[in-house]
């Protein structure tokens, strides 16, 4: 659970509470088949009580684990995702939103899982450049060029030089 406990009390319009949370992916169902997040995921931010809602900003902090889909290396990679979302008091809110603050708990479970499943890209890629594997011999390329003659011919080009030969 990743509830904020707001002290309505102490926080009057224009006031602002901070929070922090660390959780796994499991406890928060952040999990996919292509990759994982290794250890704790950090979650920081503030609740402002703005006049019509409480704003929720802060930035999640997760290490992903993943295979490189081009050269098959085991990768991390830090990363840092920003979130901000509007939420209200029942009845408040101009929109239908399940973005409700139920009495002094403000769950925003949801929005860290949400927010951090839909910065991964789709391909997992473990350096930009990364130059992948050799399709003669497997060599990862990324780490110096095996000397394989990596050359594909146009299947047409290569007709065509089948005609030249003949011609000679
Ligand atoms: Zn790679
Ligand atoms: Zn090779």
């Amino acid at each position: 659970m990743m509830n904020i406990h707001i002290a309505e009390s102490n926080l009057g319009l224009g006031a602002s509470q901070s929070f922090t949370f660390s959780c796994t992916a499991q406890e928060i169902d952040a999990v996919s088949d292509t990759y994982s997040f290794e250890g704790p995921i950090a979650v920081e931010g503030t609740v402002t009580r703005t006049g019509t809602n409480f704003r929720v900003k802060g930035t999640i902090k997760a290490r992903k684990h993943f295979v490189c889909d081009r050269c098959l290396a085991d990768s991390f990679e830090d990363q840092v995702h920003p979130f901000e979302e509007e939420f209200y008091r029942p009845g408040e809110a101009a929109e239908e939103t399940s973005n409700i603050v139920d009495g002094d708990e403000l769950d925003i479970q949801e929005l860290v899982r949400d927010t951090l499943l839909a910065a991964q890209p789709l391909s997992n890629i473990c350096k930009p450049d990364c130059k992948g594997l050799c399709p003669v011999c497997g060599h990862n390329l990324n780490e110096g060029d095996c000397g394989c003659d990596r050359f594909v011919p146009d299947p047409r080009m290569a007709a065509l030089q089948q005609l030249l030969k003949k011609t000679k």
